[in-house]
């Protein structure tokens, strides 16, 4: 076993995780931790935006920023946390700027910014659709130029916990194959989102949701995990994304009849309306039979736009497009389907990113998270287009800082338990000595394929009942697998068990929590209960893990400003 120190650990190279690394490392010694390589976190992937309300295309203010991101959560997000996310966006991407961001500029030197879903003013801040990719190796140059400790390609398996504070993790390092002991008297999550639960999806093959699952097994609740979002155009049959900003520049949705449907079901916002309500629109369509050529896809059209503002503005979709599906979208409309793209629910935390452990909001010493595997919450039952970065960037820093603070308070290491890492060698050792039957890969293909046809866009009883049957015969069979690799180094093999054991256990809180809740709210739509009901579900859902699963326990929504009223478009 090697052995570690360092003042803080963070799980997670994504914008969340470097942007606190960048912040803590200038007071405390900071290791980042990540099973890719840090430039290859899925943050990288991000195309069309990051959202400040600096009024460089038009009029805007935080308070109209605030009110779309409250409507567009169906007024499930928290409105205190809501308000700092949009108070604090124009510095957070000045910010950025001034760390060397290449962002796309007006005539006038002034960041540009284009339209997006639900957002009524063009306040995406964006470099063509590489948005993703210059924050992120713009913050990674920032975390080498100040230090920060980078352990990459380290898996980790288990947190440590000493009389309920937060005291290390335990790692696995996937080129040597050593377990590794990290004590630190701060650990972080920025682990990112779980969209490999799913058949069709726009995440990286990484995204498989291991923090969730690891902090659930030590007993701490993750929160509203029945919102998932579709993100209404993924490449047909790939799921890879054509970022809402081909519709922001103008892009249209055709159906079988060269309709734009849109104008039935958001007849002012047309193209522009939020996520959850597009991609209901696109499914109804195809599960009506106006999909293409009767079968499950649609088109988005840009050849109106030009081959000059689709090269400057959205050139990696050209090329995704022509290299995924073989279309040239200068010339043809791209074939497109809804496909799975964010966690709107994750680890509770409060403002602070501190993480709690109930509805009173109470932290766990030395327990932090934020980004994508959070749930702070701001983007409540939908989450609005370039809130993310967004989101992952200002909650990292703001997490960074607490976890600064705390260190000028706290003394000492809290000293380690004795077998800190047994159930990580446990685990290990139960994967590596099984010979079971099973497959790790059918086991997985199962569950992806079954989530998208039971607990995707459109949800019921029977449905959702159904997939829970599925999920607890999928963990039964997970105890007997085989793995043909049993070495150590880059045993891939292993990593991909370890990730399904991950998926497996937090997907049952997916499934038992959209069957639990029965109205209709942001992306979690019921065809048997289709209506809202603030009533009895103007709540967010704790699922704390049990032997028998997930037991629910609720969390009151913020209300500062605004009232929930009906949410049209
Ligand atoms: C294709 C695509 C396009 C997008 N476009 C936009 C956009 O234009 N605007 C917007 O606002 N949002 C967008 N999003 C969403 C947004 O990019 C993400 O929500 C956000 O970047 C997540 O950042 P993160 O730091 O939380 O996590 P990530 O960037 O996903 O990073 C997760 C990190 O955790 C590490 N990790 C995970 N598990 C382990 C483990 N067990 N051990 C060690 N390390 C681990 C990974 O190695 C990785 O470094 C997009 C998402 C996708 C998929």
């Amino acid at each position: 076993m090697i052995h570690h120190q360092h003042d803080i650990v963070i799980i997670g190279a994504g914008l969340a995780g470097l942007r606190a690394a960048l912040e803590t490392s200038q007071v405390a010694d900071t290791a980042v931790l990540s099973k890719v390589f840090p430039t290859r976190s899925h943050s990288g992937a991000a195309q069309g935006g990051i959202a400040a309300s600096l009024a460089n295309a038009s009029d805007d203010s935080w308070e109209v920023h605030m009110f779309d991101t409250v409507k567009g959560s169906d007024y499930l997000g928290d409105q205190d946390a809501i308000e700092i996310l949009v108070k604090e966006a124009p510095a957070t991407v000045i910010e950025f700027e001034h760390m060397g961001v290449p962002f796309s500029r007006n005539p006038d030197g002034t960041i540009a910014q284009r339209r997006f879903g639900g957002h009524s003013r063009p306040r995406a801040c964006y470099a063509a659709d590489y948005t993703g990719h210059v924050l992120l190796h713009t913050l990674y140059e920032q975390c080498i130029k100040h230090g920060v400790n980078f352990y990459s390609e380290f898996y980790v398996v288990s947190l440590i916990m000493n009389k309920g504070n937060c005291c290390g993790v335990v790692a696995l390092d996937i080129i040597g194959g050593e377990l590794h002991i990290f004590h630190s008297k701060a650990v972080m999550f920025a682990t990112g989102g779980y969209g490999r639960a799913y058949k069709i999806t726009s995440n990286a093959h990484a995204n498989t949701g291991d923090g969730l699952s690891i902090v659930y097994r030590i007993g701490i609740p993750i929160e509203d995990m029945e919102f998932v979002q579709f993100h209404p155009t993924g490449l047909y049959q790939h799921g890879i994304l054509v970022t809402e900003g081909a519709r922001g520049e103008g892009g249209y949705l055709l159906n079988r009849d060269g309709e734009r449907f849109m104008k039935r079901y958001a007849p002012e916002k047309m193209e522009l309306a939020p996520r959850d309500l597009t991609a209901r629109a696109e499914q109804t369509e195809i599960n009506e039979g106006r999909g293409i050529d009767g079968k499950d896809y649609i088109l988005i059209d840009l050849r109106h736009l030009g081959a000059e503002k689709i090269m400057e503005r959205l050139p990696q979709i050209h090329d995704l497009a022509l290299s995924f599906v073989g279309v040239d979208c200068i010339k043809e409309p791209v074939p497109i389907q809804p496909t799975a793209h964010y966690s709107m629910g994750g680890i509770p935390t409060n403002k602070h990113g501190q993480v709690v452990i109930d509805k009173d909001n109470t932290p766990v010493k030395g327990l932090y998270a934020a980004g994508e595997c959070a749930c702070v919450s701001v983007h409540g039952a939908n989450r609005l287009g370039t809130n993310s970065q967004l989101e992952a960037s200002l909650f990292g820093r703001r997490t960074g800082k607490t976890m600064a603070e705390f260190l000028q308070r706290e003394e000492g290491f809290t000293p380690l338990p004795e077998d800190a890492a047994k159930p990580a060698e446990e685990e290990i050792a139960a994967i590596l000595g099984n010979e079971g039957k099973e497959s790790v890969a059918q086991i997985r293909e199962e569950l992806q394929v079954s989530m998208m046809d039971n607990c995707g866009i459109f949800r019921d009883e029977k449905k959702l009942q159904k997939e829970l049957e599925i999920i607890k015969g999928l963990q039964e069979r997970y105890k007997h697998i085989h793995i043909d690799d049993k070495g150590k180094r880059c045993n891939t093999d292993l990593i991909d068990a370890l990730e399904l054991g991950h998926l497996l256990d937090f997907v049952e809180v997916i499934v038992a929590g959209a069957l639990n809740r029965t109205e209709s709210r942001g992306s979690h739509y019921r065809t048997d209960y289709p209506k809202r009901d603030d009533e009895n579900w103007l709540k967010h859902t704790l699922a704390y893990r049990t032997d028998k699963g997930p037991r629910f326990d609720y969390k009151k929504v913020v209300i500062t400003r605004y009232q929930p009223t009906e949410r049209k478009y």
